[in-house]
């Protein structure tokens, strides 16, 4: 029994050390894909679920990497978030989607906000001057942001959204009910939307229905007498669609309406690459 504690005490080095290597040069390869500006944004439709017409767009990251393609940000967000490129990464994809937006101008956008940014006071000034650069009103620009992202320095955060509001910039909680989900950030914070957790939604089906539905129904209740608006999220089935809408929720994203694919003006230049 000892012997076999220590083979598996080695194996468990052996794993840390190729672990370690591996999330070393994906630093690496990361360093050497800011400098090349190699991330694109792929962009879901955001449908309003009554009658399936599309009203906005989230912007989804995604590195085109030399050797292994197309990657998703399962890959690498957790490297990025650690060592601190993700600000650098996200800016140069905001960059992608104010341009893109330049380009087409219906609807809004939204985009993924590391808790990082809260960090940066400036954070407000430098995403309204881009879209201002881009020719984009940032009232069709809205940000999303975990629950995480206001704990930390909550008068920042508050200002930073504040600022944002003034310009008419959406602020919407992702994940909405897998956090602390705090209700009193709904009031003390500028927050337009949420966005329920697909977990929600995938458990409308299967063993923990009455669960999950208790859920929704009281997340529903909640942002209706705020005034909040609602998307549910990971939204695969016409039930779930069914399900949500009679529920009271009035946007939804998902499978079942769209992958997040890249803009179709891009794929007319290039090979087209597979969704993710
Ligand atoms: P998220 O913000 O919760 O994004 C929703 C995720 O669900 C996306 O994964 C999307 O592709 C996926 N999804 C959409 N519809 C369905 C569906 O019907 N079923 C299922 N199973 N999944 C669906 P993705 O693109 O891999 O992004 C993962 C996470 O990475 C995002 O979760 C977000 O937290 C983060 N992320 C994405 N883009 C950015 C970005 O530009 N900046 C930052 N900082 N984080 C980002
Ligand atoms: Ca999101
Ligand atoms: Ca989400
Ligand atoms: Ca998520």
């Amino acid at each position: 029994a000892k012997a076999r504690g220590r083979d598996r005490s080695e194996r468990f080095d052996e794993e840390m050390r190729a672990e370690a290597i591996r999330l070393l040069d994906l630093e690496a390869d990361l360093r050497r894909a800011i400098q090349r500006d190699a991330f694109e944004p792929y962009f879901q439709p955001i449908v309003r679920l009554a009658d399936g017409v599309v009203v906005g767009h989230e912007a989804l990251l995604r590195w085109r990497h030399d050797q292994h393609g197309w990657l998703p940000p399962s890959e690498f967000l957790r490297v990025c978030e650690d060592s601190g490129l993700i600000e650098q990464v996200d800016w140069l994809l905001y960059r992608r989607v104010v341009e893109w937006m330049g380009r087409h101008p219906d609807g809004y956008v939204s985009i993924n906000v590391s808790p990082r940014h809260f960090h940066a006071e400036d954070f407000a000034d430098r995403l309204l001057d881009m879209a201002g650069e881009a020719g984009v009103d940032p009232r069709r620009l809205r940000i999303e942001i975990t629950e995480g992202a206001l704990l930390d320095d909550a008068p920042r955060a508050a200002r930073i959204l504040g600022t944002l509001r003034e310009n008419g910039v959406a602020a919407l909680l992702d994940d909405f009910g897998t956090g602390f989900s705090a209700l009193s950030y709904l009031h003390r914070f500028p927050i337009q939307a949420l966005k329920i957790d697909q977990s929600f939604i995938a458990g409308l089906a299967g063993d923990t229905q009455t669960e999950s539905l208790a859920l929704v129904r009281a997340i529903l209740a909640l942002a209706v007498t705020l005034g909040i608006e609602t998307i549910g999220e990971g939204v695969e089935t016409e039930q779930q669609r069914r399900l949500l809408a009679d529920l009271g929720c009035t946007y939804g994203q998902g499978y079942l309406f769209g992958r997040p694919a890249r803009p179709a003006d891009d794929q007319r230049r290039r090979v087209r690459p597979p969704a993710l």
